[in-house]
């Protein structure tokens, strides 16, 4: 009895051996369209990389702005985190437009916007 059961579960063993050993045979002939093997784990890799570089190199996201500070007509905010200036819109209370150190060529930066907005406006 025991031997008995123990042949038939070799069989079956034997068997599952032999068909994936015949997957495998299959899979070895047919051309492989597909990327090669290397490819999502370089792939996953760079994408983690570069989400790593975009971290560090970005280091502050200036989450915390001070409150609106008004100059020469304009209101402008700080990142207290990083001293990095936004100008700053009343009337929607918001910031708006690009982040720089420099207030000046952002007021400069934003009276370009706006010409050229007003000559968009006014087509002669
Ligand atoms: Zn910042």
């Amino acid at each position: 009895m025991k031997t008995g059961r123990k042949v038939i579960w070799l069989e079956l063993l034997d068997k599952s051996k032999v068909a994936v050993a015949e997957q495998g045979k299959d899979k070895e002939k047919k051309p492989r369209k597909a990327m090669p093997r290397w490819f999502w784990p370089v792939g996953l890799m760079t994408t983690g990389i570069a989400g790593a570089a975009v971290v560090v190199l970005r280091g502050c996201w200036h989450r915390k702005m001070s409150w609106p500070i008004r100059v020469e007509g304009y209101s402008y905010q700080v990142c207290l985190g990083c001293g990095i200036k936004r100008l700053f819109d009343e009337d929607t209370f918001h910031g708006y437009g690009s982040y720089s150190y420099d207030l000046h060529e952002l007021i400069a930066r934003d009276r370009v916007a706006r010409l050229k907005a007003l000559h968009e406006e006014k087509p002669a």
